[in-house]
Parts: C-alpha cells; sequence; structure tokens
C-alpha cells in the first residue's frame, strides 16, 4: 500500500494502524515554502526513527500552481468546503496515479487520522479515484483504539513540529483573522 502523508503528526497517528507501507509525502497545498521545510523534516525525523521508506513527492513552482489551479475558485469558502475537497482530491489523485506506478494494489492517506478532516469526505473521494484507477482505497478511521492520544505522546517524546493550521494560505490567513478577533475581543472585555 502507498499513503500520502499529510504531516508529521497524522503520519504518527497512523503508525498505530498501519506497519506495512511506503509512505509518499507530497503537499504543494503548504504555503509558505519555509513551513513546507519544517514539515518535511518533521517527516524525515519520523521516517528515520521508524525506518519508514518514504518518497518525497516534488514540490515546485509547477506543481503549487497546479494545485493553486483546482481550488482558487473556492478559496474563500473556509475550512472545511469545497476548497477542501478540491485540494484533498488532487493530493489523493497523485497518490493513486504513484501507487499505480509503483506496483502498489491500495492506496490510503494520513489525513484519516486528522482531527479536523471530513472522513466520509475523503472516503467518497477516495472511492472515486479507486474506480478511475484500479488501485483499492484503503479507508479506516486511523484515530481510532487511542491511535490520537498515542501520536500525541510520541510526537511530544521525540519532539516533532505540530503545525497551527491546516497548510494552505488561506487557513494560514483564517487562522490570523481568528486569532486577530479574538484579541479585539479580549481587549474590548468581551
Ligand atoms: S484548509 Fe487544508 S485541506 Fe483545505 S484547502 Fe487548505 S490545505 Fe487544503
Amino acid at each position: 500500500m502507498l499513503i500520502h502523508v499529510c504531516c508529521a503528526p497524522d503520519l504518527l497517528t497512523t503508525l498505530f494502524h498501519v506497519k506495512d507501507a511506503e509512505f509518499f509525502f507530497y503537499n504543494p497545498n503548504i504555503q509558505p515554502p519555509l513551513e513546507y521545510r519544517k514539515r518535511e523534516d518533521a517527516v524525515k525525523s519520523v521516517a528515520s526513527h521508524f525506518s519508514l521508506k518514504v518518497i518525497f513527492g516534488e514540490y515546485s513552482v509547477n506543481e503549487v500552481k497546479s494545485w493553486y489551479h483546482v481550488v482558487r475558485d473556492y478559496r474563500d469558502l473556509g475550512e472545511g468546503s469545497e476548497r477542501c475537497k478540491r485540494c484533498i482530491g488532487f493530493l489523493l489523485k497523485r497518490t493513486a496515479q504513484e501507487a499505480l506506478k509503483r506496483g502498489h494494489d491500495s492506496f490510503s492517506t494520513t489525513l484519516l487520522a486528522s482531527p479536523k478532516k471530513d472522513l466520509s469526505m475523503i472516503e467518497e473521494i477516495g472511492k472515486t479515484l479507486e474506480k478511475k484507477y484500479g488501485v483499492v482505497f484503503y479507508f479506516k478511521n486511523f484515530r481510532k483504539g487511542g491511535a490520537y492520544q498515542v501520536g500525541v505522546r510520541f510526537s511530544r517524546e521525540l519532539g516533532i513540529y505540530r503545525q497551527n493550521y491546516c497548510g494552505c494560505v488561506f487557513s494560514l490567513l483564517e487562522r490570523r483573522r481568528k486569532l486577530h478577533a479574538k484579541a479585539s475581543r479580549e481587549n474590548n472585555g468581551v
């Protein structure tokens, strides 16, 4: 199986359920590039600690442009919206293609370990790609069975970077706006 990796904390949670797989870190959605490198380095640390085989996908201007092309009409809709459906569809499509190319018979994603993601949306995307490419989409709630807590504990013990926004520039701006609004409310005593 080839598993798309969105970030190191979700990879740690996923490892609770999946032992024998190849991993694919492919995320041209992440901005700015410095943040991308931090997340990439965190995945490298986990890979080295657990001796995982990780393929690092391309992160280039062209890849970022291709990603932007699929989400741009939905950029202001917020997290969990059609924007995220398109974004995740883009990442998983590339994962399914990579799985096929490398002779895997199934694929999945560590996004299924993320507490903020809509699992049924991911399942729908995965099953659509399964039909299109003929590689099975492995669906499981990777947070279950105490996996999430184990992932958090491991990431603390290993000193793994934990990001505080989803990844794209829109989610970064949305988080900043939220923090700004909260600070204003506190300043006004609300
Ligand atoms: S919020 Fe996350 S899932 Fe949604 S578009 Fe941005 S990076 Fe993709």
